[in-house]
């Protein structure tokens, strides 16, 4: 894959609005073969193993501190090679999503939220493979829900070959809650730890769990989650419509908007945190 948003934009393709479950079963029609091997390494090297250690590394934030606009402004240094000139910087689709929540008038933790959604993904600047950073996530430990895009690549995990780790529950407990079981490692984890600390419990499930598309859009693994879980998903899928579909819409003028996102940001965050 040559850069991030092939799979963002597969994500969008495959979730097309008003796209029925069945259509979504053509996703492999929609995958071009950069986003399929993609695919193939995500689900061949995510272990259960992997995810602990890539945890123990990055979730004790022990990279320094920045600011958030200064890691906003870090992250968009990863710039698309193909097509500079048409598609998106990251910093203009952290202020899509949040213009668009901004512009229903949801509360200003959640449009925050939209405009940190995203900057787990610097993870790619500390060198980590993309196929650690981005695509669908899923729980590690236990079996693999056919509702994960492109099932049969498990196959090549050596996790898939670990009886305890293939179980309906795994090494988990049932409805244990979702705090207690590890999803394959990306953004949305790191991004979850960088800024927990900071923003109210339902803007948490929404960077934690934004990718995790077996669960939020099909409904799988019901059995690992609590009732708290079953609440708070309420929001990690109000959420998901303004990542999908706030792209396309005209581009955001910075200097414009700025103010407002410097304002909002000093009011949840102190000048500089942990990264
Ligand atoms: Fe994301
Ligand atoms: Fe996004």
């Amino acid at each position: 894959m040559q850069q991030l948003e092939e799979w963002d934009d597969f994500v969008a393709t495959r979730y097309r609005q008003g796209k029925s479950e069945e259509e979504f079963r053509n996703y492999e029609a929609d995958a071009n073969p950069g986003v399929t091997q993609f695919y193939r390494q995500n689900h061949a090297n995510q272990t259960f193993d992997f995810v602990l250690q890539k945890k123990a590394e990055y979730c004790g934030l022990t990279r320094g501190k920045k600011s958030v606009w200064e890691m906003a402004e870090y992250l968009n240094t990863l710039v698309d090679e193909s097509d500079p000139d048409t598609d998106l910087t990251q910093i203009e689709h952290l202020l899509q999503t949040a213009e668009a929540i901004r512009k229903d008038g949801h509360p200003r933790w959640f449009i925050l939220a939209g405009f940190v959604h995203d900057l787990g993904k610097v993870l790619c600047l500390y060198g980590e493979p993309q196929w650690a950073v981005v695509g669908d996530t899923f729980p590690v430990g236990c079996s693999y829900s056919n509702d994960i895009v492109f099932p049969e690549f498990f196959a090549a995990n050596p996790d898939s070959k670990m009886p305890k780790y293939q179980s309906k529950y795994g090494v988990y407990k049932p409805n244990c809650g979702l705090g207690n079981v590890h999803l394959s490692f990306g953004h949305d984890e790191y991004i979850y730890h960088v800024t927990r600390r900071y923003l109210p419990e339902k803007a948490q499930y929404m960077l934690r769990y934004h990718s995790f598309y077996p669960a939020h859009k099909h409904g799988a693994y019901r059995h690992l989650m609590d009732d708290h879980d079953e609440r708070m998903f309420e929001w990690v899928r109000k959420f998901n419509p303004y990542d999908l579909y706030s792209k396309g819409r005209e581009r955001p003028k910075l200097q414009a908007i700025l103010p407002f996102y410097q304002d909002l940001i000093a009011e949840f965050f102190p000048d500089q945190i942990d990264w």
